[in-house]
């Protein structure tokens, strides 16, 4: 199952308004990998074995289970569970009892939908870094744009070598747009407690009121449904 990266996805979603385009993207890529998982690439050998060593993570699995091919989740759960069938067997010591405790602790922090959007994230993480130093235009996006939340802009830094003799620039400018953008979400916070206080209640609220879901956007991600 491979994922190609598709930079005209990097300018649209750099152009919507949100707390953090990379969500939005990452959003997209979630949705084709759990498509293919619900369709034909379950089918493939390589992707079933994954399945089977790595399993899903409970948010993962949500997701596969509230759409449409029951069937096709029933089946690939199936085959993890054979797998995990095989760290249960019967212990007769104290020293094998922790051996497997720290076993089944590892294989439920596992998941192959995770691994496939994260490798295909960080191909994006690369990409942007990379059209900073390519495109002038993609410049003014950059600095146009309302920030990250907290992870992505992280792994923005991590990657920011991929824009080759710009990197130092690049990261300039990404520090800048994310300071001033969570600054910006700050002082709506503030402005959404002060409304609290009855001297301030006939002030108005504006952007305030959605102060605590951006936020949240920019600590956390964007919320998954
Ligand atoms: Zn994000
Ligand atoms: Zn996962």
């Amino acid at each position: 199952m491979g994922y190609h990266i598709d930079t005209g996805l990097i300018h649209e979603k750099f152009k919507v308004d949100c707390e953090c385009p990379l969500c939005e993207i990452q959003k997209v890529v979630e949705e084709q990998f759990l498509y293919e998982f619900l369709n034909d690439a379950v089918m493939e050998d390589n992707t079933r074995i994954k399945v089977g060593q790595l399993g899903f993570c409970s948010k993962h699995f949500d997701m596969l289970f509230s759409r449409q091919n029951k069937l096709s989740v029933a089946l690939q759960i199936g085959t993890r569970v054979d797998q995990l069938e095989k760290l249960l067997s019967d212990k007769k010591s104290v020293s094998s009892a922790i051996k497997q405790a720290n076993a089944l602790d590892k294989a439920s922090k596992t998941c192959v939908l995770c691994d496939y959007v994260e490798d295909s994230m960080v191909k994006y993480y690369k990409t942007i870094a990379q059209m900073f130093e390519r495109e002038r235009e993609f410049y003014k996006t950059l600095i146009k744009s309302k920030g990250f939340c907290l992870h992505h802009y992280a792994e923005l830094l991590r990657y920011s070598r991929y824009a080759g003799f710009l990197a130092k620039d690049y990261v300039g400018v990404i520090a800048g747009v994310e300071k001033r953008n969570l600054e910006r979400v700050r002082q709506d916070l503030k402005k959404f407690c002060d409304k609290h206080d009855y001297r301030n209640a006939l002030e108005p609220l504006g952007n305030a009121e959605t102060a605590l879901p951006r936020m949240r956007e920019k600590l956390y991600g964007k919320k998954i449904d």
